[in-house]
C-alpha cells in the first residue's frame, strides 16, 4: 500500500499506458459467443464498471482480464504489457468475488496478509502491512477475529483489504456487494468509492445494478449479448444513449419507433424521451400551451402510480394507442388533477426527444 493510501489522499500512478486495453477480444463457448469483439480501454486509476443484464458477458470479460479464461481471439494488455496468454498469477491483478472466499480457519489479519505470506515476506512486515490494509477498510480492531465472527459487510471489507495488500495495478470486483441487503449494500458502495479514491488502484466492477454502476463509476461500459454497446461517463450514457438497448436498459424511457415516432415527435426514426423530461399540464391551464422550443401532444391519463418520491403517470395520446409515461416529483411539482381519465397536455423540449440508432 502506498504512503498516500495512509493519508487518504489520492496517489498518482505514473504509468502512461492504460490500465487495461482489450483489442478485438472474442470468447466463444462452443457455438455461444459470450464476448463478441470487445474493444475497451481503462485509464489508470479510474473506477470503471461493466453493466449489463444476466448473461450479457460481464463475468466472462472480467475472467478474461484476470486470466481465468483465454480469449478465442484478440489481445489483452495490462499497463502496456501483453498478457493474453499469461496465467492469473503472472498478471498484476486481484479479484474480489461475491462470496468473499476468506479462509475460515485463519484470523482476519492472517487472511489479509495471505498474499505476503505466500510471497515470503517476513512476519513483522506482513503484520504491519496487514494492519495498514485493515485501517484502509476501517477494520483496525478486527485483526484477531475469525471470518465467522464478522458481518457480511465486514467480511467483504476483509476481502478488499486482502486484495489490496500488495498494491495491485488493477482490482477486479465481481458483483462484490451482491450478497448484502440494500442498506448495507449502499453503505459498502460508499466505502468502495472511498477506498478506490484513497488507494488510487484501478477498479473494474461487474454489476447488473445500474444505480450502483451510475453512482460509483468514473466511466462504464454497457453490455448486451456479449457486445459492448456503449462506453462513457454515467451522465453521458444516461443522457445520450448510443443504442435503443442502452436507452431502454439505463433508467426508464419512452422509446418511439416508426409511425409512433412520426406521430409523437413529428419525424421518422427511433427516439427516446425520458419520463422526467415530460411536463403534464391541464389543456386549458396556464402551462398547457407550448413555450418556445416545446412540443405538445394531447392525451388522456390511463394510469397513476405513486412510487415514493415520484408519481408515474401513463397517458394515452389522442387519435391512437400510443402511450407516453411521465414522471412527476411529488415534493416540488404542484398537486393537480392527475387522475385516470383526465384530459392533459404533455409537453417537452424538442431537444429532449433525442434520436437513437435502431
Ligand atoms: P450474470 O450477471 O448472470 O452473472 P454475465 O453478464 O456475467 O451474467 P456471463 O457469466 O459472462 O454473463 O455469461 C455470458 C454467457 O456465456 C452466458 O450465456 C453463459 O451461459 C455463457 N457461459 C459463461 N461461462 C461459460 C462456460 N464456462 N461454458 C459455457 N458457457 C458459458
Amino acid at each position: 500500500m502506498t504512503e498516500a493510501a495512509r493519508t487518504d489522499a489520492r496517489p498518482v500512478r505514473t504509468t502512461a499506458a492504460p490500465a487495461v486495453r482489450l483489442t478485438a477480444v472474442t470468447k466463444e463457448f462452443g457455438p455461444l459467443r459470450a464476448v463478441d469483439n470487445a474493444e475497451l480501454t481503462l485509464r489508470e486509476g479510474e473506477f470503471f464498471s461493466l453493466l449489463g443484464p444476466s448473461g450479457s458477458g460481464k463475468t466472462t470479460l472480467l475472467r478474461l482480464i484476470a486470466g481465468f479464461e483465454r480469449p478465442t481471439s484478440g489481445r489483452i494488455e495490462l499497463a502496456g504489457r501483453e498478457v493474453t496468454a499469461l496465467p492469473p498469477s503472472r498478471r498484476d491483478v486481484h479479484t474480489v468475488f461475491q462470496d468473499y472466499a476468506l479462509f475460515p480457519h485463519m484470523t482476519v489479519e492472517q487472511n489479509v496478509a495471505y498474499a505476503l505470506t505466500v510471497a515470503g515476506v517476513r512476519k513483522s512486515e506482513r503484520l504491519a502491512r496487514a494492519r495498514e490494509a485493515l485501517r484502509t477498510v476501517r477494520l483496525d480492531d478486527h485483526g484477531p477475529r475469525r471470518p465467522v465472527q464478522l458481518s457480511g459487510g465486514q467480511r467483504q471489507r476483509v476481502a478488499l483489504a486482502r486484495a489490496l495488500i500488495d498494491d495491485p495495478g488493477l482490482l477486479l470486483l465481481d458483483e462484490p456487494l451482491g450478497a448484502l441487503d440494500l442498506q448495507l449494500r449502499q453503505e459498502m458502495q460508499r466505502e468502495l468509492k472511498r477506498i478506490q479514491r484513497a488507494t488510487g488502484v484501478t477498479f473494474l466492477l461487474v454489476t447488473h445494478d445500474q444505480e450502483e454502476a451510475l453512482t460509483l463509476s468514473d466511466r462504464l461500459a454497457v453490455l448486451d449479448r456479449g457486445r459492448i454497446e456503449q462506453t462513457g461517463p454515467p451522465l453521458e450514457i444516461y443522457d445520450r444513449p448510443a443504442t435503443a438497448f442502452v436507452a431502454g436498459f439505463i433508467g426508464s424511457t419512452n422509446l418511439l419507433r416508426d409511425q409512433a415516432a412520426v406521430r409523437v415527435t413529428g419525424s421518422p426514426g427511433t427516439y427516446s424521451i425520458r419520463p422526467e423530461r415530460i411536463r403534464i399540464a391541464a389543456p386549458d391551464g396556464p402551462d398547457g400551451t407550448p413555450g418556445p422550443g416545446e412540443r405538445c401532444v394531447p392525451g388522456r391519463i390511463t394510469e397513476v402510480a405513486h412510487v415514493g418520491a415520484h408519481t408515474r403517470v401513463v397517458v394515452r395520446l389522442d387519435g391512437g394507442d400510443d402511450q407516453l409515461t411521465a414522471l412527476r416529483l411529488n415534493s416540488t411539482d404542484p398537486p393537480d388533477a392527475a387522475r385516470p381519465g383526465s384530459a392533459v397536455h404533455l409537453l417537452w423540449n424538442v431537444n429532449d426527444a433525442f434520436p437513437v440508432p435502431g
